[in-house]
Parts: structure tokens; C-alpha cells; sequence
């Protein structure tokens, strides 16, 4: 573990898909029903410039209620990157859980160790990629996000208005609530 720790030397942002990306609507699995939040290229643009890694961290139980497959998922994350790339950003990676402990059929119902608010996704992304957790940061629409974040030990922990409605008096302290993702931008911007 220590060796892994100490050779840690990226900073990354891990993002929320639905809510924070893309509007939310009830399992987007389309490309005709994805639509993106206004200013999210340009935010992640400028994430980018300040030498954050842009890592997506999404749950997908649609996978698990067999509203969608693993393959139209990998369809839809293969366009969006593309969309991301027309304008200069590099998605570094995108990982998913597709489980559900209740809802989901055969192999996708279980208890994973990966399904936010559970840290997994998080864990292996800094495993793969050399994450520094002191130096990155985490913004999703839900609390659940927020949890996934605080468990793994991001240090900076944003909630975004632009997905999931949420009592501002239920967030814990310390998470920063801002309107969407340009703002997240901008807040990094001033980080240490
Ligand atoms: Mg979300």
C-alpha cells in the first residue's frame, strides 16, 4: 500500500456523470437524450489547463434493472468523450458500477463494494492513475457522491445545483455547494 501511496504524484477531478455532465433524466442511455449542461466543456476545459486529471465516477443501475446493457453504456461514454475531444478536453478515464442490491437482475444484484456511496470506483481510479487524494477534488449532484469522496479521502468535496434536488441544510460541512460545474472550475482555480 505505501509504495502505491507514495507514488501517487496526480491530481485529478472526479466527476459525477448524470446531474453534473449531462441533464438528469431517468437512466439516459441514448445519445438522442443526452444533453449537456450548459458550460460543461468549457469548465472542464479550464479543469484540464490546471493539470487536473477528469475522471467520471458514475453509478449505473440502469444496467442492473436491464434498462440498458453494458455495451449501449459503453456506446453512449464512447460518444461523449468524442464530444469532449471536438473540444480539446481528454476524458483520462470513466469508471461504472452496474449493480443494484435490491432491483438488480442475475449477476448485477449484489452488494458491491463500488456502487457509490461505497469508495471502490474512486480507489481503483487512484490505483490506476497515480491519484494524489490530497491534492484532487470531487463534484457530484447527490450526497451519496459526496459520501463516496469523503470515504476514499478526497480533499475537496463540491455539490452541484444543476442535478438531484437537495436541502442545503442536509450537507455536511465542509462540501461546497455551487450552481454547476463552470464554478467548480473556478473554485479550483483558487485552491491552494
Ligand atoms: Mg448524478
Amino acid at each position: 500500500m505505501n509504495t502505491i501511496v507514495s507514488g501517487n504524484i496526480n491530481k485529478a477531478l472526479f466527476v459525477d456523470r448524470d446531474g453534473v455532465i449531462n441533464r438528469e433524466k431517468d437512466y439516459v442511455c441514448r445519445v438522442e437524450d443526452f444533453e449537456f449542461i450548459a458550460g460543461v466543456m468549457e469548465a472542464l476545459k479550464k479543469v484540464a489547463v490546471l493539470g487536473y486529471k477528469i475522471i467520471v465516477i458514475s453509478n449505473q443501475a440502469g444496467i442492473a434493472r436491464g434498462y440498458y446493457s453494458e455495451e449501449d453504456f459503453h456506446r453512449i461514454t464512447e460518444w461523449m468523450r468524442g464530444e469532449f475531444r471536438k473540444k480539446g478536453v481528454e476524458v483520462t478515464d470513466v469508471y461504472y458500477d452496474p449493480t443494484h442490491p435490491e432491483y438488480g437482475t442475475g449477476k448485477y444484484k449484489r452488494v458491491s463494494a463500488r456502487r457509490k456511496p461505497a469508495p471502490g470506483m474512486i480507489l481503483d481510479a487512484v490505483r490506476d492513475h497515480r491519484i494524489n487524494l490530497q491534492q484532487s477534488a470531487l463534484v457530484g449532484d447527490k450526497l451519496t457522491d459526496i459520501e463516496a469522496g469523503r470515504r476514499a479521502g478526497v480533499k475537496h468535496l463540491f455539490l452541484v445545483r444543476t442535478g438531484h434536488p437537495f436541502r442545503d441544510e442536509e450537507v455536511p460541512a465542509g462540501v461546497k455547494i455551487v450552481e454547476d460545474l463552470r464554478e467548480v472550475a473556478e473554485k479550483l482555480k483558487n485552491i491552494e
